[in-house]
């Protein structure tokens, strides 16, 4: 598909036959069945302070924690009983060696408690390549780290001056070269973003050859100084869709998640995602006393996912078949 078009659909020419087509791509590219990916947010205390973030380390308006080991064992136990494919593990960005360690720790003990059959993604921002190989040494074997926009002007006005899309590009690098699944993406409705942009994102996430994507409405956050999306929350919640809708026939056999801010937007958010293109869903399992410390943006839904409507596939990991048939 070429740019124009991607334009044109994600103005919404013609929602019904994105749609259809991107269903079809779908089922026949990675199937109908939905993989669950525990989430586990590990602790919301952050050295960075990107300007959309409710956790960034200016906001003194939040309580930090981090899981103790009890905790975080407690959560993967709960998602392996369960037969969920995966855990993920995320956090605001921490680079001290006691973190480094715990974390790798951690990977070892969930991968020890599920007899290696519970799969681990982890999201814990930029690190150096040593950690990245620390990590995937220990056992995690998929990174999420978005890109946040690929426009470079768009990154770095939503950043402060020391936060380098350079950087963030490296990382990626860094990641793929470690062997790591590699996730990335985009926030939709950036204050000054357009549809052009939203149709570069996609388009540079098929040049990255990403394994796998989450992606999801942006929403602002009282504590966070970015202020208002140029689009409403309900333009904003049909424009993530059209997104998973072109990224599933952009490329067929990615790994695609329904994201907690789709579902922000609308009750039924996460299975319209589904609807659209998406394979993954990530239920929260943090400790329910702790999560409502962990808002990355405003009105973040804190109740447990109900999965009655989704075809789900239990005890299998679900890898991305972009990364496995390669
Ligand atoms: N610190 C790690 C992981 C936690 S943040 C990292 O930055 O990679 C995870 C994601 O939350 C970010 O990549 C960002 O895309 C998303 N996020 C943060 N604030 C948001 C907001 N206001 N609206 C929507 N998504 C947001
Ligand atoms: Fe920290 Fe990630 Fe939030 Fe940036 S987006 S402030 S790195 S938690």
């Amino acid at each position: 598909m070429i740019r124009s078009e991607i334009i044109s659909y994600l103005s919404g020419v013609d929602d019904e036959k994105l749609f259809a087509t991107a269903a079809a791509v779908k089922s026949h590219e990675v199937g109908n069945k939905v993989y669950l990916r525990g989430l586990i947010e590990l602790s919301n205390r952050c050295r960075k302070n990107c300007y959309y973030c409710g956790i960034r380390a200016g906001n003194a308006n939040t309580e930090r924690y981090m899981l103790d080991e009890s905790q975080v064992i407690a959560a993967a136990t709960y998602a392996y009983r369960s037969g969920y494919g995966s855990v993920v593990l995320q956090a605001g960005e921490q680079q001290s060696q006691a973190f480094i360690d715990y974390v790798a720790d951690l990977i070892g003990k969930i991968k020890a408690l599920s007899n290696g059959k519970l799969g681990i993604t982890i999201s814990l921002g930029e690190q150096t390549e040593e950690t990245y190989r620390r990590w995937f040494e220990a056992g995690a074997h998929r990174y999420l780290l978005r890109i946040e926009s690929s426009n470079e002007a768009i990154y770095t006005r939503i950043h402060p001056a020391d936060h380098l899309y350079g950087e963030r590009l490296e990382c990626l690098e860094k990641l793929r070269r470690t062997g790591y699944q590699l996730g990335t993406g985009v926030m939709i409705g950036i204050p000054g973003q357009t549809v052009e942009d939203l149709a570069d994102d996609l388009l540079f996430l098929q040049k990255m050859d990403i394994d796998m994507c989450g992606m999801g409405p942006y929403i602002e956050h009282p504590d966070a100084p970015l202020g208002a999306s140029d689009f409403t929350r309900e333009e904003r919640y049909r424009l993530a869709l059209r997104m998973i809708a072109l990224l599933r026939i952009l490329m067929p056999n990615i790994n695609i998640a329904s994201t907690t801010a789709l579902h922000a937007l609308q009750p039924q958010g996460r299975e319209a995602g589904v609807a659209a293109g998406a394979n993954i869903i990530m239920p929260n399992i943090t400790p329910a006393d702790l999560r409502v410390n962990y808002k990355l943006y405003d009105n973040k839904p804190m109740s447990d996912i109900d999965l009655s409507g989704f075809d789900v596939a239990l005890g299998e990991w679900g890898d991305s078949k972009h990364f496995t048939e390669k």
